[in-house]
């Protein structure tokens, strides 16, 4: 059977190779995986048995339960957003159908678009499913990976049609304030970009609330602004996102949506509504467990002498690495039974370096680390 170039062209995620590896080996822990080790809060389960119960089993709006973007927009009041829940918020299956809406709306065959350097790997593969071209745009340890300028100057994003990232970072937990970010606004303004923010890890930000660059003068009109209660919620199987947006963006992203995704699954809008409603409580505990977590392995680290800057987001660090980053996960599977994931699968400048995921117990960190630390010496 033939298979379309832009998808024989793409190859398989680096990751999955680490996972495959892992899985076939003994007595690893595995601190690889991007995907919180909690179940979701138990009265968003509970809201999504009843749902069954109650044979709530049909499709809804094409936009999502009118119910759940009310409380979604709601709920993003806190990091300054003020959507219509009418006209400017979308309902996904996850935030990864929003991305690849995004992509797909928003951007035209042949256009470019500017994917930050290490980063989470779906970015550049939906821009290509689109048939745009991707521009990787390198950020730097010494920038503690954040989106600059520079960056953008130097890789030529100001000939780019659109950026897409996301802060909380996947896979170097760096985060952005309103300063850092505002200098990127104004490359995006001037050279009249459409970003595209992946918000996924917005509440799991320490030390400091979470800074959005939809929020930034001029940019709301620009940017689609992706969420999710995969991270926050822990409801990676559920398979719930959203988009805010001006209604020209959303409209848009809706007209495929209603052709190939229909709703997003009518169960979990029911377990969102209510892990909105009622399960913050929850969500600060992860994120104070995660913050724990955080602080133990980042001192880890450091003792053992990897350099590792101050991740203060999502849930991993990205520490500096003796040698070929590759092999020296491979080797630390196959020695010490450890997975992490090599950098460089996630583009330029991630070489060198290693995403180490802290959503797994303190027991079991504390056993990692002691492992890795025996590996190095
Ligand atoms: N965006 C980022 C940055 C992620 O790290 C992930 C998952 O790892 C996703 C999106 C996917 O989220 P969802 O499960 O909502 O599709």
């Amino acid at each position: 059977m033939k298979v379309a170039d832009r998808v024989r062209q793409t190859p398989p995620s680096g990751i999955r190779k680490f996972f495959e590896l892992a899985e076939a080996a003994d007595d690893v822990i595995s601190l690889g995986v991007g995907e919180p080790d909690f179940s979701a809060p138990w009265a968003a389960r509970e809201a999504a048995i009843d749902a069954l119960e109650r044979g709530r089993t049909s499709y809804t709006a094409n936009r999502g339960r009118a119910d759940l973007r009310e409380r979604i927009a709601d709920h993003v009041s806190r990091y300054d957003h003020d959507y219509d829940p009418e006209r400017e918020v979308l309902v996904t299956a996850g935030a990864s159908e929003a991305v690849d809406l995004a992509m797909r709306a928003l951007v035209d065959p042949g256009d470019t678009v500017a994917v930050p350097q290490p980063s989470y790997i779906s970015y550049g593969p939906t821009a290509t499913f689109a048939g745009a071209e991707v521009l990787p745009v390198p950020t730097r340890a010494a920038d503690d990976f954040e989106l600059t300028e520079r960056a953008l100057r130097e890789a030529g994003a100001d000939e780019a049609d659109a950026l897409i990232f996301c802060y909380p970072n996947n896979p170097t937990g760096a985060v952005m304030d309103a300063d850092a970010l505002a200098p990127v606004a104004a490359f995006a303004r001037e050279h009249d970009l459409t970003v595209i923010a992946d918000e996924i890890y917005a509440a799991l930000t320490y030390g400091g609330e979470h800074d959005s660059i939809a929020t930034l003068p001029g940019m709301r009109e620009r940017t689609v602004v992706i969420g999710g209660f995969s991270k926050a919620y822990a409801m990676t199987g559920l398979r719930l996102g959203y988009a805010l947006a001006p209604p020209t963006a959303i409209e848009a992203m809706n007209r495929i949506h209603q052709y190939t995704m229909l709703s997003a699954p009518t169960t979990a809008q029911f377990a969102g509504l209510e892990a909105i409603r009622s399960c913050a409580d929850a969500v600060d505990e992860m994120h104070d467990a995660y913050d724990r977590r955080r602080r133990y392995v980042l001192s880890r680290f450091r003792e053992m002498g990897l350099d590792c800057f101050e991740a203060e987001g999502a849930f991993y660090v990205f520490p500096e690495c003796p040698g070929d980053d590759e092999q020296f996960a491979e080797d630390l599977l196959t020695e010490e039974g450890v997975a992490v994931v090599p950098g460089s699968v996630f583009g330029e400048g991630g070489d060198g370096h290693l995403r180490v995921s802290y959503a797994t117990g303190m027991d079991e960190l504390r056993e990692a680390t002691a492992r890795i630390e025996r590996f190095l010496d």
